[in-house]
């Protein structure tokens, strides 16, 4: 009986949003309120403040747990790329799941074992990995390093040899694929900065070979973000598999595929994502049945488990249009600025008002500084709140405090209950390393 009222609720939500995706299950309206698990988005306004980011833990373990079972066929670990969201809380979960990092600084590493990642099961890209993060990374132990040039491959190898360590080591490899995504996302096209060009890989793996303190594990492969074609994956493993026969043919045996992140969510209603066993059936059969796989899930883990709660502060008609103006700025969440993303938005109390078609906005000094366009929204009164959805990726982790704003609080629910996972800043805060 419970059941049945809940899921025609859950129908009523799909047919009033015509939602696709966004944490389906674990965002739903009881009666006129919106509800993630048990938690009425409301209370958590009143409690906490607003703007505040809210995630689902259930949401979140469900993701992983679907990495996780996919691969379950093969060797291999699921590396949370951490630098999608870094709230300790949420490390810490994936660490207790079994999950391991994907990590592209110093300070992730470190935010990664203050956690409590096993640094066995942490992996290092980045194009630009200084001395100080390369040593620290060796002395911290981590699994390996994603190394992407010539020089930082003598930039490890002599700092290893220096701390009398061993590193371990896969090359990012760009297979010059070019996928159907936001162009500042797209990472394996050829002329992009990142991992070794293509036709360069057979050598790169030569080079080190001849290093006295670098030991080669494997090869690994990110081609961008927001990827909703699993054949872009399936071509660049195809790539891939060429370099690891050239390699392999030289004596030099490769344990390790890693396929890097990249998997895209569903945004919008017109959106299909590849669930993890999709992709993962188009790729496995590209390499030997003996190798081990390392995924980089980032945004697939976290983006639909994350939604930014906002309060409407005023209303106003400009030149023909209407606007909400939210708390929430792009300081807040860029993703719309910086690269058109697109958020559905849903008023947190249900009503039957006709729908208005209606710009979201921000409070700061810039015309992008917008959270959705030209969208209909049924009518929300000055105080009302929004939930832009499907914000827990690439949301909190690019904030910034711009305009003097202080970075906003987040809350973790899990069931009924609410967790603060990180206090909202203050004013003080915004002074605190000035000297
Ligand atoms: C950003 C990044 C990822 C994660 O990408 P998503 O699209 O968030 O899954 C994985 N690996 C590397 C090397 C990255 O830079």
């Amino acid at each position: 009986m419970l059941k049945r009222h809940f899921d025609s609720e859950y129908k009523v939500l799909i047919k009033y949003y015509k939602i696709r995706g966004v944490g389906r299950k674990m965002l739903q309206f009881k009666k006129d309120d919106l509800y993630i698990e048990q938690v009425k988005l409301s209370d958590i306004a009143k409690e906490y403040g607003t703007s505040t980011y809210i995630y689902s833990k259930s949401q979140i373990v469900n993701n992983f747990e679907n990495y996780k079972k996919a691969l379950s066929l093969k060797e291999g670990l699921i590396c949370f790329a951490c630098k999608t969201n870094s709230n300790g809380a949420i490390l810490k979960l994936l660490a207790e799941l079994g999950a391991g990092a994907d990590t592209t600084s110093g300070g992730e590493i470190y935010r990664c074992l203050k956690a409590g990642f096993d640094p066995s099961n942490i992996v290092y890209a980045g194009v630009g990995k200084t001395a100080e993060e390369i040593e620290y990374a060796l002395k911290s132990k981590i699994f390996m390093f994603n190394v992407e040039s010539f020089e930082e491959l003598d930039a490890i190898d002599k700092i290893a040899g220096k701390i009398k360590v061993k590193a371990k080591i896969a090359f990012r490899v760009n297979p010059h694929v070019d996928p159907d995504t936001h162009s500042y996302i797209v990472t394996g096209k050829k002329g992009t900065k990142f991992g070794i060009p293509y036709e360069d890989a057979v050598n790169a793996y030569l080079t080190a070979k001849q290093k006295k303190n670098i030991v080669i594990l494997g090869i690994h492969s990110h081609i961008g973000s927001q990827i909703l074609d699993v054949g872009s994956f399936k071509l660049a493993a195809q790539k891939i598999k060429k370099v690891v026969d050239a390699v392999e043919k030289n004596g030099i045996k490769l344990e390790y595929i890693n396929c890097g992140g990249g998997l895209g969510v569903e945004y919008t209603k017109k959106q299909k994502a590849p669930s993890p066993k999709q992709l993962m059936s188009e790729l496995f059969p590209v390499f030997d049945a003996d190798k081990k796989f390392i995924f980089e899930p980032g945004r697939s883990i976290i983006a639909n488990a994350g939604h930014l709660l906002a309060k409407v502060i005023y209303k106003k008609v400009s030149g023909g249009k209407s606007f909400l103006i939210t708390d929430a700025g792009m300081n807040d969440l860029i993703r719309p600025t910086l690269y058109e993303a697109y958020h559905e938005i849903i008023p947190v109390k249900k009503t039957d008002d006709k729908k208005v078609k209606t710009d979201v906005v921000g409070p700061i000094c810039e015309s992008g500084d917008f959270m959705g366009k030209d969208r209909m929204l049924s009518v929300v009164e000055q105080g009302g709140y929004l939930l832009i959805t499907c914000a827990g990726a690439y949301g909190f982790a690019m904030s910034s405090e711009y305009n003097s704003r202080p970075l906003l609080a987040e809350v973790l629910i899990d069931g009924d209950k609410a967790v603060l996972i990180r206090k909202r800043a203050t004013y003080e805060d915004l002074l605190l390393n000035e000297v």
